[in-house]
């Protein structure tokens, strides 16, 4: 006999996890299917940081920084385990893009979205403190502010979202791989295989698959429309040494890019990079170029590194999924997309983009877009209420 279930998601990254607690969390039945192994795609490999973005005030992305920061201030609550406020340094020398009074009324802008609470003030570092910034060059060292925002380790947070969602009732099939989706009138019959060829009806299809989405929606008849989008490689190294005082925002010194050096399991994480990737997702790796930038950019700031042999602890590339624009990556809009098959009670649905940091607001943005298309259930949950914990 055929399975049915409410709701398949391809994928399984923070946003597939997302889909499935918050479809389970409605009362639907979910399966989710993962073809490698949970978080294994971009959601292990972020810059693992659960933020506002304070970059993207500058493009005009208020409502995404907001949107992020409302997030954040939740997962704190959810996940307090998981995510961790942390100071952010943000040093100005007297080469640095923006001046004093930029920065300041990005902070400003920033701390007024998180809702100007006691925990979202910055201040301005006084000068006598700068020895104390963990080695931080100060040779023409202007300003450096501190600002809070949060950690999380990627990977674990998306198994205790997957954990939630199952706890709901989700099934996971993980390795299951998508082979074939067909759309009829009452919804999609789905063949996969985990050990063998299977197959069941679901009434939606959501396409969680990340860099992989638009190969996926190669495998649904009718062919239902994609967005044309660049794979933008970032790539992370990990390199001994302690940071005792958070996290650093800096300016690559080669072309001003915005660089963070972070704690990281009593080591230090140094990205990201912005390449333009072509290939199958699953073969990104980081470039030697990529690591030399990072180094560059890490010795350039913290002058002990230069004299340090090269050591890597790690290195790691993810892949963002940007719409397909000229120019530079850095600049294109990170909103995500969801994208249905057809307006009016949608049977496939593919998530474009995204955020770590927004994944619960982007899968019940989901859920109202498929809420057409699925029976009635009674909800058995909130995920505004429902706690996540570490293994
Ligand atoms: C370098 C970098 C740094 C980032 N830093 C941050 C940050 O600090 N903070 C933040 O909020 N966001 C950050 N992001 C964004 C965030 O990491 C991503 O938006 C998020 O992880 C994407 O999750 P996803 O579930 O969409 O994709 P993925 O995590 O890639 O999951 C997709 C899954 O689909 C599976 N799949 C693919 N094809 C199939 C198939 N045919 N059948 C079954 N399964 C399939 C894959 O194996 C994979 O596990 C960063 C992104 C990048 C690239």
């Amino acid at each position: 006999m055929t399975e049915r279930y409410d709701l398949a998601v391809i994928g399984g990254g923070i946003h597939g996890a997302g889909v499935a607690q918050a479809a389970a969390a409605h009362g639907y039945s979910v399966l989710v299917l993962e073809q490698t192994a949970l978080a294994a795609g971009t959601s292990s490999r972020s810059s693992k940081l659960i933020h506002g973005g304070l970059r993207y005030l500058e493009s005009g992305h208020f409502k995404l920084v907001r949107e992020c920061l409302q997030e954040r201030a939740l997962l704190l609550t959810l996940a307090p385990d998981l995510v961790r406020m942390r100071s952010f340094y943000l040093p100005l020398y007297r080469h640095t893009r923006r001046s004093p009074w930029q920065i300041r009324i990005g902070l400003s802008l920033y701390t007024l979205l998180a809702g100007l609470a006691k925990d979202t003030l910055f201040r301005s570092v006084p000068r006598r403190e700068w020895e104390g910034l963990d080695g931080l060059n100060t040779d023409d060292l202007r300003a450096v502010y501190c600002y809070p925002d949060a950690q999380t380790d990627d990977a674990a947070l998306t198994h205790a979202v997957m954990r939630s969602a199952l706890s709901l009732g989700a099934r996971l099939e993980a390795p299951a791989r998508i082979q074939q989706a067909e759309c009829g009138d009452d919804g999609v019959t789905l063949h996969y295989h985990d050990s063998q060829p299977r197959q069941c009806q679901v009434r939606v299809l959501v396409n969680a698959a990340g860099p992989w989405a638009n190969d996926v929606l190669r495998r649904v008849r009718p062919s239902p429309p994609h967005c044309t989008v660049d794979l933008v490689q970032g790539t992370h190294i990990l390199v001994p040494g302690q940071l005792r005082r958070g996290i650093y925002y800096l300016e690559a010194p080669r072309d001003r890019r915005a660089v963070f050096v972070m704690p990281w399991r009593d080591a230090t994480l140094v990205g990201t990079t912005e390449t333009v990737y072509r290939g199958d997702p699953a073969q990104v790796r980081p470039l030697p170029a990529e690591i030399d930038y990072l180094w560059e950019t890490l010795a350039h700031y913290f002058p002990q590194h230069r004299q340090d042999e090269r050591q890597l602890l790690d290195s790691f590339a993810g892949l963002r999924v940007l719409p397909a624009r000229p120019g530079a990556p850095f600049s294109r809009s990170r909103e995500t997309i969801l994208l249905p098959d057809r307006e009016h009670r949608p049977r496939v649905l593919t998530i474009y983009g995204g955020k770590l940091t927004a994944y619960r607001a982007t899968a019940a943005a989901v859920m109202t877009r498929l809420l057409p298309s699925l029976p009635d259930r009674t909800p058995i949950a909130d995920t505004r209420s429902l706690p996540l914990h570490p293994a």
